[in-house]
C-alpha cells in the first residue's frame, strides 16, 4: 500500500478503518465547530474539546465543479485527468453542517435531503510524490446500502 496522508492535518481521523471528521464541542455551551478552532464562535469560550463528527447525514444544499479550478489555489488533479465532482453542505443532525465534496456530480444523482455518508477520496499527488486524500460524503443509495437501521 503507497503512503497517502490528509490535506491537512487535524480534519479526519487517518489512516483508519472508519474515518471520521474531527470537530470541536464547546465546555460551555455544547456547540460544536468544524473544522476544531481555538474558541467557541458562539459564546466565545476558549474551551473546546476534539469530537467526532456523525458520519452521516442530509444533503442540504449543492453544486457542481464541471471544469478545474485555477490552480493554484486549486491543487487537486487538473489538465485532461480533472473529473467533476459535486460540492455541498451535509447537514449532520444534532450536529452543525459541513461544507464538501461529494463524490457524485450527476444533478439527477443529487437531490435535497438524501442521506449522505463520509468517505476518503484521493486528491492528488504532492511534489514529494505522496498522496494525498481529503473528505467527501456520498450517496448512501449509491454505495447500494440499504436504508433502514
Ligand atoms: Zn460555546
Amino acid at each position: 500500500m503507497r503512503a497517502s496522508a490528509p490535506i491537512v492535518d487535524g480534519l479526519f481521523t487517518w489512516p483508519a478503518d472508519e474515518p471520521r471528521l474531527l470537530g470541536g464541542r464547546c465546555n460551555e455551551c455544547g456547540t460544536i465547530t468544524f473544522p476544531q478552532q481555538s474558541g467557541c464562535p458562539k459564546c466565545g469560550a476558549q474551551s473546546l474539546d476534539e469530537h467526532m463528527l456523525a458520519t452521516r447525514g442530509r444533503l442540504w444544499a449543492w453544486t457542481t465543479q464541471e471544469f478545474p479550478p485555477p490552480a493554484p489555489p486549486f491543487a487537486g488533479v487538473s489538465g485532461r485527468d480533472f473529473e467533476p465532482f459535486g460540492v455541498g453542505y451535509v447537514e449532520l443532525p444534532g450536529e452543525l453542517r459541513v461544507e464538501t465534496r461529494l463524490t457524485e456530480h450527476r444533478a439527477d444523482h443529487l437531490r435535497i435531503g438524501m442521506e449522505m455518508e463520509l468517505v476518503i477520496v484521493p486528491f492528488g499527488t504532492d511534489d514529494d510524490g505522496i498522496e494525498r486524500v481529503t473528505f467527501a460524503f456520498r450517496p448512501v443509495d449509491e454505495a447500494g446500502v440499504v436504508d433502514g437501521d
